[in-house]
């Protein structure tokens, strides 16, 4: 089958996806690129996914994006997927083949990894903290084995979520995986070379996360894949005490770019121009 969709419209599909910088984000990346195409918001309930897929497909749609609460089920929708995909047991990519099959991919862990690869170089045989054990981060204990962490401890607010998550992921993984409870942060911390929050503390509209940094050393990275503040309390605490830091919107173009290149043919550049876009609108919506 053929990887590379020829039309030239592209979706993002979720619930709700008003919110999505997607758009703008493809439609920088169309306009800089001279391409004549679309990348359109689609709102679809959980129930109604199946049907919104084949119809858009019928439609000659090169492929969506998929964002929550529809990644698991365009994993399962699909006929044929990447390792990441596999890995994750979830998509945020779907390409539409011409034969009329649909090849999941996930570009999340990718993103995540090229975006700290970025600005904090590789992890070989250190250690990191990872925060969270829902959808996102599944694809961060990817990320973080991809940059060669020796151990990755996950901690969630729900101890057993980190433990199901490391049972069902350590196979898949060189790195040695560390479920624990919240509180295990204090005697975890100071061994950490980066700390990666994937959970939704934090984000607007959300409970805040609530993290004393003191324990971590000022040689260690925080990254905070949240984006909704841009700046987070987390990464704002980080600089306060000088570490270096990470925001969301790195993993956020980075899983972008294969999607466009998958959706339109052309590979796009992640540049301070697009940044700068996105922060504008993020500014402008408070
Ligand atoms: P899920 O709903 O699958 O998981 C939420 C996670 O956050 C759980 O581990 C939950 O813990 C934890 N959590 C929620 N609130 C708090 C809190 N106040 N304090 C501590 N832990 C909390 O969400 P996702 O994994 O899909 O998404 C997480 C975040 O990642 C979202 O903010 C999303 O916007 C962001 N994201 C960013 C991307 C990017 O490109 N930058 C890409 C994908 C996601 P518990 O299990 O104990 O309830």
């Amino acid at each position: 089958m053929t990887l590379t969709g020829k039309g030239r419209i592209a979706g993002i599909i979720g619930w709700p996806v008003a919110h999505s910088l997607s758009p703008l984000l493809h439609g920088y990346w169309l306009d800089e690129l001279g391409i004549d195409g679309a990348m359109v918001p689609l709102a679809a309930r959980a129930e109604d996914f199946s049907r919104v897929i084949d119809g858009i497909r019928l439609a000659g749609f090169a492929g969506v994006n998929v964002t929550v609460p529809h990644k698991e089920a365009a994993f399962a929708i699909a006929h044929d997927c990447d390792a990441a995909a596999l890995a994750a047991g979830a998509a945020n990519l779907l390409v539409f083949g011409e034969d009329g099959k649909i090849f999941a991919r996930n570009t999340d862990a990718g993103g995540l990894a090229a975006s700290l690869r970025e600005k904090c170089g590789a992890l070989d045989g250190k250690a990191a903290v990872l925060l969270g054990a829902g959808g996102a981060a599944r694809g961060a204990v990817l990320a973080l084995d991809e940059l060669g962490a020796r151990t990755i401890h996950i901690l969630n607010r729900d101890g057993g979520r980190a433990a199901t998550l490391a049972k069902a992921l350590a196979p898949q993984v060189r790195a040695k995986l560390v479920p624990a409870g919240r509180d295990a942060w204090p005697a975890v911390a100071p061994d950490a070379a980066l700390l990666v929050n994937a959970t939704s503390g934090g984000m607007t509209g959300h409970a805040p996360l609530s993290l004393d940094l003191a324990p971590l050393p000022k040689s260690a990275a925080v990254c905070d894949i949240v984006y909704n503040p841009l700046e987070t309390q987390l990464l704002k605490d980080a600089a306060a005490r000088g570490h270096a830091t990470i925001d969301g919107l790195g993993m956020l173009m980075h899983q972008a770019a294969p999607s466009f290149e998958a959706f339109f043919g052309m590979k796009p550049a992640v540049t301070p121009g697009l940044r700068a876009a996105l922060v504008k609108v993020l500014r402008a919506r408070g």
